[in-house]
């Protein structure tokens, strides 16, 4: 009788036992992922300007531990706990990614809906070409691997205030709003500017992108300048603004409209934005 509750005793220990090695294996399953890119950072907090720890490669399974921001809280090589963007555990199909791959960039084409934005000298509105331009800017971007986000893809009303408060709840890394300027009387002003408000990273990306604008772009380049525009202002998130031609300009608006001239943006933007990332601490 004795033995029997021995045994007994010995078969619940087992069943627990083997019950709870199933659970754990469930839950490593269920909270592993694998790197899809060749190399990827493993860093030691949510976001680019954290340094990095080390390196996995891809087909490696990592288990996440925690989720933050489209960050997530890994084990990997076994032993080193660190974070890694959630998006390049993905199935992708970047090859080499860099700094900028592990970004989050929101991407702004201004105007849309009831707000028309400026006219050109044939009643164009700017709000058509913002988001051609930021279209383009959005596919560029996201081929370096960066999670990209747009604050409109289609000829919708979003407010002011709305816009920089995307990129604050996305936790982004950059924000890029894409405007067209207009002169007072048509054919009087020309040229590209750039645009931040707060000195520091918003300044810094204005003036990486700007290089790009000045050595790439064929109309003329008007700098970077301060720029007091709500957007880039009433935000936390690294901005910039972008006035990439006058639209009452009839020599700006042929470059404007024309596919050539908003892909020579659209790559400005991902080189000076690759560079800025890149040149992070
Ligand atoms: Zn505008």
């Amino acid at each position: 009788m004795k033995r029997i509750v021995q045994n007994r005793g010995w078969i619940i220990a087992g069943i627990i036992a083997i019950g709870t090695f199933a659970i754990l294996l469930t839950i490593f399953f269920s909270n592993s992922v694998t790197v899809k890119v060749a190399e990827l950072n493993v860093r030691s907090g949510p976001s680019v300007s954290y340094s990095v720890k080390g390196t996995v490669k891809k087909g490696a399974h990592l288990q996440v531990i925690k989720r933050q921001n489209n960050w997530l809280k890994v084990i990997a090589n076994h032993r080193q706990v660190g974070w890694v963007a959630s998006w390049l555990v993905n199935d992708t199909q970047i090859t080499n990614p860099r700094k900028i791959a592990e970004a989050t960039i929101v991407i702004d084409p201004g105007h849309g809906g009831v707000d028309t934005g400026a006219l050109s000298n044939t009643g164009k509105q700017e709000q058509t070409y913002t988001l051609q331009i930021a279209k383009k800017v959005a596919q560029q971007l996201r081929a370096t691997g960066a999670r990209v986000i747009i604050t409109r893809d289609s000829d919708s009303t979003v407010s002011l205030n709305k816009r920089p408060e995307i990129a604050e709840t996305n936790y982004a890394d950059a924000f890029i709003s894409f405007h067209l300027d207009s002169s007072d009387e048509p054919n009087t002003a020309s040229g590209v500017t750039s645009y931040y408000y707060h000195p520091g990273r918003s300044k810094q990306i204005a003036t990486d992108i700007n290089d790009q604008f000045r050595s790439s772009l064929p109309l003329p380049n008007r700098g970077v300048q301060f720029g007091d525009f709500l957007v880039i202002r009433d935000t936390n998130v690294p901005s910039v603004l972008l006035e990439t031609g006058y639209i009452n300009s009839n020599s700006n608006f042929t470059a404007i409209k024309s596919v050539n001239y908003q892909n020579q943006i659209a790559s400005s933007v991902t080189k000076g934005l690759t560079k800025y990332f890149a040149n992070q601490a």
